[in-house]
């Protein structure tokens, strides 16, 4: 009898212990994780198990001589609390252990609290008998052998879960499980030596309750924690942003330092040859540097998440067309062999981010023209059209020097090039395929290389994009010659900045053009007005007045005007390309004006006939299928 007043003492601690607990956790600010949730239910099942343990505690003392019913239901009662408390716990650690890193776990807690609602059932449904005896009351029958088992499984349950979590078998998360291991096996000995004394199972699981606030549930814990995590991330961003302006300072410095040395030098040289000599490394650390602050643009759109897919209708044979024929000139004299194949069942015209994928291209096949000295570069467009939907199929094949097993992960990040790339004259940035890649992931796709040391290497892109436009009629032409005479036709330059036309004519002049200038749109509208007529206008945007955009729109409005206009701007952002598109310039020009872009333009636009035509093989079997692996 004194036993159970002292074990009756022992659960009303433990009972005023567990409230005072709900009233500072359920006071404080909580976060709504499954875990706090879950540690909300645990709390109030372990108030109400212990509650229920004092009133059949009290019920059970023979001098009230209670009614064996009531014995039962409050028996019942105490050890349905206690069920769902173990079971609260097991799904607690469950979740701790493996389930948070699983997506979705929807299902697993629907058949969980199933399970749950079924054990509940079962334990009430269960006979159960309570008996008096001198050293308390001590419940007996399958009901109770029922719910011993069933927390025996949970223990299990929960041990088998923190295993599949091993490297953080240590973690501080797990402590309480750890606890409940030693009280479980403490509590359950002295049950078995003296079977009536079961009182101490509820201070037991107070113990626990106390010790997971304090180890991992305190809402005051977490907030710091969830501080320090934040805390680190900053640092690292920090870190991060340091790393990329030191970097970002060598890389614009070593071309910067070229062009300033080189012009430093011209000044003081009189041979023709070396001056010639050095304007032209003047030019490739120019290019190197425009290289470096476009990819700078891009690689921190990307990261800054701005960078966006901009989708049109487009014609993907006759971007890679011009793609192609951008490459002769980058492979100029050496013994390559540039070959451009698609599958005849490529979709006249497709619906995505077209500009995009032709800059992915143009990445890797700048690459395998930079990277290979002789033999041939293959660009091979396939495809899997079902539905409206085309798997793109795009790879680039080249026999250059291929790159070392070890290294072909790391030729994706930022910065990185190859260790035999760096001394070279051969010009880079190391941003070209982290672009790369991460453009074809922004759309959806993978990239693939496949390469061997001293062989060569295969770009492939697998894209999926819409169909627009199947067309059987669709030319397939490849056309990359420009040996076609182009001499004496009539291009306009307008642009408002005299050294800009300057350099604008400098650039035409190679080509034997019939050249004329004006500044400013108004005069542009006057020549054309007075039946002057040329073969091709380009039209700077940004001027006074009137901007070349205004100008254009009213050229159009000029009877029989059908010369082609292409834009002329540094407005160079993103997008901008599409927006003059859409106003109906027939290209566009960024300035610093590129040479071969210059070159693709007048080769486009002042070509009155096409002159190669080629309709290719269909491509082998195997490269349709998007899933198989490419063979080396
Ligand atoms: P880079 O501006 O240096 O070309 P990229 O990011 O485009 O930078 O490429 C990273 C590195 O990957 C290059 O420096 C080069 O070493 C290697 N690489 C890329 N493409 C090829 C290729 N086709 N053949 C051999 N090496 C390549």
């Amino acid at each position: 009898m004194n036993y159970m007043v002292g074990f009756i003492s022992l659960n009303m601690y433990a009972l005023i212990v567990c409230l005072l607990l709900i009233t500072i956790f359920f006071s404080k600010k909580r976060q709504r994780q499954v875990e706090d949730q879950s540690y909300a239910h645990f709390l109030v099942f372990n108030a109400l198990a212990t509650f229920s343990g004092i009133i059949l505690g009290i019920l059970v003392t023979p001098a009230l001589n209670t009614n064996q019913l009531v014995l039962q239901i409050a028996n019942k009662v105490y050890l349905t609390c206690l069920l769902c408390w173990s079971c609260i716990l097991n799904y607690y650690t469950m979740y701790i252990s493996f389930l948070k890193k699983k997506k979705d776990n929807r299902k697993f807690l629907s058949l969980y609290k199933n399970s749950i609602l079924i054990a509940i059932l079962i334990l009430l449904i269960l006979p159960v008998e309570v008996v008096s005896t001198d050293s308390g009351a001590q419940a007996e029958g399958l009901c109770l052998l029922f719910f011993y088992t069933f927390l025996g499984v949970g223990f299990v349950a929960d041990f088998i879960s923190i295993l599949t979590d091993f490297k953080n078998i240590r973690s501080k998360k797990y402590l309480p499980i750890y606890l409940l291991l030693v009280l479980g096996l403490f509590s359950v000995s002295i049950q078995l030596v003296f079977p009536s004394l079961n009182y101490l199972i509820n201070p037991c699981t107070v113990l626990i309750t106390l010790v997971m606030y304090f180890t991992i549930e305190n809402p005051d814990i977490k907030i710091i924690e969830q501080l320090n995590a934040a805390k680190d991330q900053a640092e690292k961003a920090n870190r991060a942003k340091s790393d990329f302006l030191s970097n970002m300072s060598h890389e614009i410095r070593t071309p910067l330092n070229a062009v300033v040395g080189f012009s430093e030098a011209i000044l003081e040289e009189n041979d023709i040859e070396q001056i010639k000599s050095d304007a032209k490394d003047i030019i490739m650390a120019s290019n190197n540097l425009l290289e470096i602050v476009n990819g700078i643009l891009d690689i921190s759109k990307i990261e800054a998440e701005k960078m966006e897919i901009v989708e049109t209708e487009y014609d993907l044979v006759e971007n890679l067309n011009g793609l192609a024929k951008l490459m002769i000139p980058r492979i100029g004299d050496k013994p390559i062999e540039l070959r451009v194949k698609y599958a005849p069942d490529i979709p006249h015209i497709l619906y995505g981010d077209g500009g995009k994928v032709k800059q992915i291209v143009m990445n890797i096949l700048t690459n395998a023209v930079k990277y290979t000295e002789r033999g041939f570069i293959t660009l091979e467009v396939g495809c899997v059209n079902s539905g409206t939907e085309c798997k793109l199929v795009i790879s680039v094949e080249d026999t250059g020097r291929g790159i070392q097993p070890e290294k072909i992960d790391s030729i994706f990040n930022k910065f990185e090039r190859l260790e035999e790339d760096r001394n070279t004259t051969l010009e880079g940035t190391g941003l070209g395929l982290a672009i790369t890649k991460r453009l074809v992931e922004m759309m959806g796709g993978k990239i693939v290389v496949q390469s061997k040391y001293g062989a060569g290497s295969k770009f492939t892109v697998y894209l999926k994009q819409e169909i627009r436009m199947v067309s059987q009629e669709v030319k397939r032409t490849v056309t990359y010659d420009t040996m076609v005479d182009i001499s004496n036709r009539k291009v306009l330059v307008v642009d408002d900045n005299k050294i800009n036309l300057k350099v604008a004519t400098r650039m035409l002049t190679p080509y034997h053009l019939n050249i004329e200038e004006c500044e400013s749109g108004l005069e542009c509208i006057e020549k054309i007005k007075e039946g002057k007529v040329y073969d091709l206008i380009l039209m700077d945007d940004m001027m006074p007045k009137m901007t070349g955009t205004e100008a254009f729109h009213e050229l159009e409005k000029i009877p029989d005007f059908h010369t082609p206009v292409v834009v002329l701007t540094a407005n160079a952002i993103e997008g901008m390309k599409e927006n003059y598109l859409k106003e109906g310039f027939k290209d566009y020009l960024a300035k610093p004006i590129d040479k071969l872009e210059l070159e693709r333009v007048l080769y486009t636009y002042l070509t009155y006939e096409e002159k190669k035509e080629e309709i290719f093989e269909p491509l082998p079997e195997e490269l349709y299928d998007i899933n198989k692996p490419l063979s080396e």
